[in-house]
């Protein structure tokens, strides 16, 4: 059964309110973007359906039934969806978007089936890429014809006037030329380094491949990316955010220099997403102490800093209540309390949004107590202030009411479960999964979630996030017995996760999240109606046409 639609009435008059208040604003009233011809999903629970969208001066003008929308549409271009669901648009809650255009712009052997086709590709990539070292990752040798490890004679056959460095895929060796041999002093006589090999043939000469921590001589010695290869990053890293269908980010960890390149691209017109900006504990106070620069319609927005409280459960650094149930640690705190506590007590001076790493249901815990501490006796000035909690990944059963009590966003990224599920059962044991990768619970209890990807660590794909949340099963379709799939949310509470949650979070909900009139005008459109189909059709289905702030940022149908 379809929810119903707009009646005609209140599309009339909003319609003429809408357009009444463009003319006051000297806006066009002319012309614009209608997207229709598939399912538009407003995220508006009273009317979660629409069949038109008219889109001008980058906000929602009318969305209701085709014909009215031709109507107040006259000039407009049309955008036919072809049967392609529309959605608000989704915001990646949690991204290291620089980090994302660094992965992209390695060299990436996955796949190369012989050191022949390792070389091809490596002439290739320095061919596109005529400058600086060589970076890549990906090749595995198991099955390749020649039966061996890549040598630096491969490599230097291809590359020997600049260092070349090629990560197996396990992370664990490396396969390089003579140059980056010589530009870190590697040669026979270098003794092998503590926890690591330099591999050496016959005669004693070494051959190009170092392992485990001989990698870091090399490694070390590559010189850290120029700024402009930053700002290249970062720019194809919001291309392809778009053309996967995010209308918006949170970037967080931002540096100043990074936070400079948003606001050099966007003010060039190369920056297809909505970006609001999550500082370093280093680089927040001069944002913040500087005058004002954008107003509350700015494309890119500094909110806040990230802190951290603890590490991360794979390398068993999330600060865990009780031990480990496969070790004998329970974590670390990578910021100490009480200093800690000064990044707070400043963020609360200052007026600006707090996002806290959290995995372990310690860290959370004390995340939790830091945040009450900071506004001792201010409950609503707590709430108030949205102070974020970032992963919040395993929590204590009895702290997850705390969330919705406190007022405290729980930005979370699905994808992050359906990774850690292969491992996370024998990290923290049966009882503890109970508190583990709560949406369902957390949501139960009142709190709100935004969603995200933790990109580059993630994909950064929305479709694999939405997927997670709703299946959590991984991309094969395994869950172990006891991953508590009770804890996958429904396929409406996983679109507000990355429309109107991601809003909320960023103090922009008046603004965006739902396709409503007046709303900024952001929309993903995706092959597959998301509401509807097979859960596993949702990674396989095909981003089609991505608008932000009302300007068409991909269209691939
Ligand atoms: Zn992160």
């Amino acid at each position: 059964m379809h929810p119903p639609l707009l009646t005609r009435r209140s599309f009339a008059v909003a319609s003429l309110a809408a357009l009444a208040a463009c003319a006051t604003r000297g806006e066009s009233t002319v012309g614009g973007t209608l997207v229709r011809g598939g399912p538009i999903h407003t995220g508006v629970a009273a009317h979660p359906r629409a069949e038109a969208a008219l889109i001008r001066n980058g906000r929602f003008v009318f969305v209701g039934a085709l014909r009215e929308a031709r109507a107040a549409g006259r000039g407009a271009r049309e955008i036919d969806l072809r049967g392609a669901a529309a959605f608000p648009g989704f915001t990646d809650a949690h991204v290291h978007l620089t980090g994302v255009g660094q992965a992209a712009l390695l060299l990436d052997l996955v796949g190369v089936e012989s050191i022949a086709a390792l070389q091809t590709r490596l002439r290739d990539y320095a061919r596109a890429h005529p400058e600086g070292p060589i970076v890549g990752r990906g090749w595995i040798e198991t099955h390749w014809p020649e039966g061996r490890f890549p040598t630096r004679g491969d490599l230097d056959a291809i590359v020997n006037d600049r260092p070349v460095f090629l990560e197996r895929i396990d992370g664990h060796a490396a396969a390089v030329n003579s140059t980056a041999l010589s530009l870190a002093g590697v040669d026979a006589s270098t003794p092998n380094p503590e926890g690591g090999r330099i591999e050496r043939d016959a005669a004693g000469a070494v051959t190009g491949m170092l392992i485990d921590n001989a990698m870091g001589l090399v490694a070390a010695r590559l010189p850290a990316p120029t700024p402009a290869q930053n700002r290249e990053a970062l720019r194809q890293a919001a291309a392809l955010y778009a053309a996967r269908g995010w209308a918006g980010v949170h970037n967080v960890s931002t540096t100043l220099a990074e936070e400079g390149n948003f606001q050099m691209l966007s003010d060039a017109g190369e920056m297809p997403v909505h970006a609001s900006l999550y500082m370093e504990p280093d680089a927040v106070r001069a944002v913040f102490e500087r005058e004002a620069r954008s107003d509350v319609h700015s494309p890119v927005q500094v909110r806040g800093v990230k802190v951290y409280m603890d590490g991360a459960l794979g390398s068993r650094g999330a600060a865990l209540l009780a031990p480990y149930s496969d070790a004998a640690s329970d974590g670390l705190l990578v910021t100490a309390l009480d200093q800690l506590n000064q990044q707070l007590a400043q963020a609360r001076a200052l007026n600006y949004q707090v996002a806290a790493h959290a995995i372990g249901d310690r860290g959370n815990r004390l995340v939790l107590d830091a945040f009450r501490d900071t506004f001792a006796g201010d409950a609503e000035a707590l709430r108030a202030a949205r102070w974020r909690v970032e992963h919040a990944q395993i929590i204590a059963p009895e702290d997850i009411p705390r969330f919705a009590a406190m007022g405290v966003i729980a930005s979370m990224q699905p994808s992050h479960a359906i990774s850690d599920l292969h491992f996370a059962p024998s990290r923290l044991g049966d009882d503890r999964l109970a508190g583990a990768y709560a949406w369902a619970s957390l949501l139960r209890s009142g709190a709100s979630i935004a969603g995200g990807s933790d990109a580059p660590v993630e994909k950064g794909d929305p479709l694999i996030e939405f997927y997670a949340a709703c299946y959590r099963h991984d991309l094969t379709g395994f869950a172990g017995p006891n991953w508590r799939l009770d804890e996958a949310v429904s396929r409406e509470q996983a679109l507000a996760m990355f429309t109107s949650g991601a809003a909320f979070a960023s103090f922009q909900e008046s603004q965006r999240g739902t396709i409503e009139i007046g709303k900024r005008a952001d929309m993903s459109c995706f092959s597959a109606d998301l509401m509807t189909c097979a859960p596993e059709e949702i990674p396989r289905a095909r981003p089609v046409l991505t608008i932000s702030d009302g300007r068409v940022t991909h269209e691939a149908f």
